[in-house]
């Protein structure tokens, strides 16, 4: 079963289409009972799975790659009309990112996942130590609207390589509704091992009742902290991807147009709509006017169109529009909090309608007691600040509660590493804007109220995983030296064995050795 939505139960959702307001559909939030019977339908699909080798699911996971990207520009178009953005940022960071995450575990996973021999110390001699990582049952993902084909595969597929059935909410205002089942169908994928529940938050809180085996969550910190509570309940364990307010600090020795252009794409792609947008420019003094200049032109020169008119298929739009009415008031917010304390708007600052369109905002004189200087703003506005030296570089880069992503930007490639290593964050490019993402390879996640754990690389196939240790020991009939009972002689002797075992060396390692063989009258019964 995947695609319940039962009619005529609790909330129902208008999903539209944020350039035009058109109501594309609706969707219903499922009886409890439906809920129940995806989780029934996971539990069995979690055996199935958990049986395949790494090399089966792959085989399944391969299909999925076929199918997504034999009908790319049928879910690129899916896409652009739930999210209103440029076809080309959906190809770029939504289809593409996908099909290489499966590339990079078809390369991968099999050596990731596959049984771990350890080394085994000389206290413990003759045993051999091992690593396997298992699967963890029925899994619950839980997804945002910003990105809502690349956030929600990129999870699936990773616990579906590691051996689990998912159960997926996406978000109830870009659902994307059938999609993910109609790839399964077309793909002729096992549609069980993916069960997709439509719906919004109170949904999302009924299925963590229901106990997954562990919650991955995308989206904000609020919901986050709310998620992370109920789950304490049950100790599910939980993945937080959250929020973010991503510096980008600038040393005047770097090629400006480079920076500047950086910062233009970092901080406007996907109407500035993404976790690891750039938010906060932090530049040099002496080339802060000449960069905030630069930017602002270089703002004013994008293509933007009305939100109201239809460039859906308009394959040379910049900058799309914003997807939510409720994140676009939020953004309205910021700003005016921010004017009313004497910042400073270079650019854009206000719609130039009411439609979803939201013009690239440039804004400067910030200070700490503005909302805009902490608080993600989830919106095509920067805020540039300029700073005297490295220290206060990393001191205002610093200077927050989010610590998701950064970058740092200088010809000094020791001074851009020694940055890059100060500031508290997951993620960190170097003279480079929202590029660790863009490698399958790099773990991602974020510190402090971003978030916690990580998915991508060989730590997400781990996110997954249960990771169980295996000591092997052969059949004897001695006991071990430590077992019962206790004596003033074993005492002394695992005393020098201690002592032994921390000189380490040939002398240590002989030591062990000698004191071994004096133990060995203890493992007799
Ligand atoms: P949101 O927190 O409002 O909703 C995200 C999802 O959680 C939705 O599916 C929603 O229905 C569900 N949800 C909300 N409250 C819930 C609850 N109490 N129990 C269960 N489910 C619940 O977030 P959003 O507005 O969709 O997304 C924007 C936020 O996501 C931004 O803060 C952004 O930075 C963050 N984000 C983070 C990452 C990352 O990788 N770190 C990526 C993208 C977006």
């Amino acid at each position: 079963m995947a695609g319940i939505a039962a009619p005529g139960v609790s909330q129902s959702f208008d999903v539209t289409n944020p350039r035009t307001g058109e109501v594309l559909y609706e969707i219903v939030e499922p009886a409890p009972d439906d809920l129940g019977k995806a989780c029934s339908t996971a539990q069995t699909a979690f055996e199935t799975l958990r049986a395949m080798s790494i090399a089966q699911r792959l085989r399944e996971v391969g299909k999925l790659k076929g199918y997504i990207q034999r009908h790319k520009e049928n879910i690129v178009q899916r896409i652009v009309e739930e999210t209103g953005k440029p076809r080309i940022e959906a190809f770029m960071t939504e289809i593409f990112p996908t099909l290489d995450l499966i590339q990079y575990y078809e390369k991968n996973a099999v050596k990731f996942l596959r049984d771990q021999s350890q080394p085994t110390p000389l206290v413990l001699m003759g045993k051999k130590s091992k690593i396997y990582y298992e699967p963890l049952g029925p899994v619950l993902i839980i997804s945002p609207w910003n990105y809502p084909f690349n956030l929600s595969m990129t999870p699936i597929i990773t616990a579906i390589i590691a051996g689990n059935s998912v159960l997926f909410k996406p978000s109830e205002h870009t659902p994307l509704q059938g999609l993910i089942e109609e790839i399964m169908g077309g793909a002729g994928f096992p549609a069980d091992f993916i069960q997709v529940i439509y719906g919004g938050k109170e949904t999302g809180k009924q299925l963590i009742g229901l106990q997954p085996a562990k919650i991955f969550f995308t989206g904000s910190e609020g919901a986050g902290k709310a998620i992370m509570a109920q789950a304490a309940q049950y100790l599910t364990p939980v993945e937080l991807e959250l929020g973010g307010k991503d510096p980008m600090v600038v040393f005047d020795d770097v090629s400006l147009d480079r920076a500047v252009q950086g910062a233009l794409w970092g901080g406007i792609t996907n109407a500035g709509q993404t976790c690891t947008s750039v938010e906060r420019v932090l530049v040099q003094e002496g080339i802060a006017e000449a960069f905030t200049k630069q930017l602002t032109a270089a703002m004013e020169k994008l293509r933007t169109r009305s939100g109201r008119e239809d460039c859906a298929q308009d394959k040379s739009l910049d900058v799309g529009c914003m997807t939510a009415s409720f994140q676009i008031a939020k953004v309205e917010a910021q700003l005016a909090d921010a004017v009313a304390k004497g910042a400073v708007v270079h650019c854009g600052g206000a719609r130039t309608d009411d439609s979803n369109a939201f013009p690239p905002t440039l804004v400067s004189n910030i200070d700490p007691s503005m909302d805009i200087y902490g608080e993600e703003t989830f919106g095509p506005v920067l805020t540039v600040m300029p700073f005297k030296d490295e220290a206060e570089a990393i001191r205002l880069a610093n200077d927050c509660r989010y610590g998701l992503s950064a970058s740092v930007w200088s010809a000094d490639g020791e001074r851009a590493n020694r940055v890059a290593r100060a500031i508290v964050t997951g993620n960190v490019s170097i003279n480079n804007v929202l590029a660790t993402q863009g490698n399958s390879a790099l773990p991602f996640g974020g510190t402090k109220s971003s978030g916690m754990g990580r998915y991508k690389g060989p730590q997400g196939l781990y996110s997954f995983s249960n990771v169980k240790s295996i000591l092997i020991d052969k059949n004897s009939p001695k006991k071990e030296p430590i077992w019962y009972p206790y004596s003033e002689e074993k005492y002394s002797l695992l005393s020098k064995l201690i002592d032994a075992s921390v000189q380490g060396g040939i002398g240590g390692l002989i030591k062990t050795a000698l004191i071994g063989m004096k133990l060995d009258k203890f493992t007799k019964n």
